[in-house]
């Protein structure tokens, strides 16, 4: 049985004043939840005082980054490396999101890097993938995500795709308010676990989780978390609010 997994990406809001607010808002609402993981990945700021404010309210909800740099420490001015999240009990890092390879212009090759060193220190590498609107209309979706998938997990053995997160997040899904439909992504996230089925075996395909990404609401989580293969969701403007990321994280009360 996979766990659902609801991860918030707050991307570049919130300082951290803002941020340990947001966190306190939100642990009174999804303490209850059952069978449901939470996670925030909130900016690099303000993820020491969160590691600690989360200890502090005994709350069940996950740590994660939004990025790595893929070398273990160095003269790397500004980045921040994997052991310096362990250490502040960071359990998720997402890789691969579509705004760092279209804006920062991140390669497969640097994504594939970064999922190794996340695996190496022992946390769970969120791995982003997904089309554009024209791969999509050009019938080439499949194609593009299959690519991803080869390139960026190059480098992981079968336990490890085992415990990891795959994210699919139509680029044209995000942030615009536009939402594949439940069927598409079932669609996509069935594709991604056959790939992972004759490229990693069955146990892998069985265990791994596959989030769908891309406006998801409060209106929309449960008919999209109802599909087979969609083990969750990664939420990026809806975690911005505590009671729309909670609701997300409560889809299970509208089935
Ligand atoms: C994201 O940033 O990963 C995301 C899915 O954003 P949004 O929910 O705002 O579309």
């Amino acid at each position: 049985m996979r766990k659902p997994l609801i991860a918030g990406n707050w991307k570049m809001y919130k300082n951290n004043v803002e941020a340990m607010e947001l966190v306190r808002e939100l642990v009174p609402l999804v303490t209850e939840l059952q069978d449901v993981e939470v996670a925030v990945c909130p900016p690099f700021t303000a993820l020491a005082d969160i590691s600690r404010l989360a200890r502090e309210l005994d709350s069940a909800v996950s740590l994660g980054a939004q990025d790595v740099y893929p070398e273990e420490e160095g003269a790397f001015t500004g980045e921040i490396s994997p052991a310096m999240l362990k250490s502040l009990g960071v359990a998720y890092v997402i890789a691969g999101h579509s705004e760092r390879r279209e804006i920062i212009g991140e390669n497969d090759e640097f994504v594939a890097a970064k999922v190794r060193a996340v695996l190496d220190s022992g946390m769970t590498p969120i791995l982003c993938v997904g089309e554009t609107l024209q791969e999509r209309e050009a019938g080439e979706a499949s194609a593009k995500v299959q690519g991803q998938l080869e390139a960026d997990l190059a480098g992981a053995g079968e336990s490890e795709v085992a415990g990891m997160v795959i994210a699919y997040e139509p680029i044209w899904a995000i942030g615009t308010g536009k939402t594949a439909t439940p069927a598409d992504a079932q669609d996509m996230c069935s594709f991604i676990r056959s790939w992972i089925t004759s490229t990693y075996g069955d146990e892998a395909a069985a265990s791994l989780r596959i989030l769908y990404g891309g406006s998801v609401k409060p209106d929309n989580a449960s008919e999209l978390m109802s599909m087979e293969d969609v083990d969750g969701a990664l939420v990026g403007g809806a975690s911005l609010k505590a009671p729309d990321f909670a609701a997300i994280a409560n889809f299970k009360q509208d089935t």
